[in-house]
């Protein structure tokens, strides 16, 4: 078929949930991949109770059910510890594979291992040559997005995230690092796997560039006594410069839109929940979406506290360790886990 009434680039959780949105209806509709294989992506895994209960995920398909999150500065360090679990841990893999054997049993079309190279106002061009025709046209395309570059949207807001992915079972708990030294207004983590660990960090690179970070991070991962010899290093940008979501017939989500947050860098569950709202406006013209501005409004707080710390320069270093004296207190645990992990 050479005609859909919806093509998808991008077979993120993103463009794959919009994909099974639209399987309830009779519209056509396809995917656009270009890796072979659904799923991989540069991602540390983490989720919260919200993802969680979004998704309805059988546990079995998580690493890591936590209830404890370890926060350390240059001089303090706290357990911030819940009765229920808030943190979980999650193969990039294999949340794609399962998101895509629940599409697999519907009518959508799936191309895989294959780019699209030009967009134009009707159609689509891969590059093995193929065109194909769409009515709307939805962008899950991540944070390098091509339909978003179509549309003439500029990529200014960015964190560059980095990883190492290290085979080891030693982690079992998730740690995250406040060190303005390191990784100014950003942060490092630990995230425990299944088999592997992602330890990595993320930072505005118009306050430390991808190489400076990189040196800083390799440099904390020497302090920190954190063997990264069978390690694979893995970068990717993390786009969350939101300019809208609705061109006409072409949508943007996820990433692509720019709905991760601009502080912690997740982003799964925004191109999650931006996947279906979309969805439901390509099958209802006057619908209405409150979810997204429900996320947009996370977003807004998430980069509201990311502006106060880039620009606490000498300061920063002091509000970190003021954090870690708050989070002693129960109040401002319960708040701070209800705005960071929901
Ligand atoms: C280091 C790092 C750690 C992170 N950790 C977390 C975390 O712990 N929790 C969290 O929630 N988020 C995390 N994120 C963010 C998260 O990975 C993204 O927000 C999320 O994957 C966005 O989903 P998406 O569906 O919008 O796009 P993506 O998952 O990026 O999917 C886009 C898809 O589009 C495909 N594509 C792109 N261009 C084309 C083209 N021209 N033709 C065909 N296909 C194309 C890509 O191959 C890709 O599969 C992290 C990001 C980084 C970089």
């Amino acid at each position: 078929m050479n005609k859909y009434d919806v093509v998808i680039i991008g077979a993120g959780p993103g463009g794959l949930n919009c994909a099974l949105e639209l399987s309830k209806s009779n519209k056509t509709v396809l995917i656009v991949e270009q890796k072979k294989n659904i799923g991989p992506k540069v991602c540390a895994g983490g989720l919260t109770g919200q993802d969680l209960e979004y998704l309805n995920i059988p546990n079995k398909l998580l690493d890591f059910k936590l209830n404890q999150i370890t926060v350390k500065t240059p001089y303090q360090e706290k357990k911030v510890k819940m009765k229920k679990n808030f943190v979980y841990t999650i193969d990039r893999k294999r949340l794609g594979q399962w998101q895509l054997k629940k599409l697999k049993k519907t009518s959508v079309d799936i191309k895989t291992g294959v780019r699209v190279t030009k967009i134009e106002k009707n159609q689509i061009i891969l590059n093995n040559k193929e065109k194909i025709k769409y009515n709307s046209l939805v962008g899950a395309d991540g944070s390098n997005s091509r339909v978003r570059k179509y549309l003439g949207l500029k990529t200014e807001k960015i964190l560059c995230g980095m990883q190492y992915i290290i085979p080891t079972t030693k982690y079992k708990e998730l740690e995250l690092i406040l060190d303005s030294g390191f990784f100014h207004s950003g942060y490092a983590w630990i995230f425990p796997h299944k088999g592997y660990a992602s330890i990595g960090c993320c930072c505005n690179p118009d306050y430390l560039s991808g190489k400076k970070l990189r040196n800083n991070f390799e440099k904390w991962l020497k302090d920190s006594k954190i063997n990264i010899k069978k390690g694979e290093f893995q970068a990717h940008p993390i786009s969350y410069d939101y300019q809208g979501y609705k061109f006409g017939k072409t949508f943007l989500i996820g990433d692509a839109a720019g709905f991760a947050s601009g502080y912690t860098g997740e982003g799964m569950y925004y191109a999650l929940i931006s996947g279906e709202e979309v969805a439901k406006m390509i099958l209802n013209k006057r619908y209405k979406s409150k979810k997204i501005n429900e996320i947009l409004e996370l977003k807004k707080t998430h980069e509201n506290f990311l502006e106060l710390l880039e620009k606490s320069s000498f300061f920063r270093g002091i509000e970190y360790e003021i954090i870690i004296l708050l989070l002693k207190t129960r109040i401002f645990n319960k708040k701070l886990i209800k705005t960071f992990c929901p």
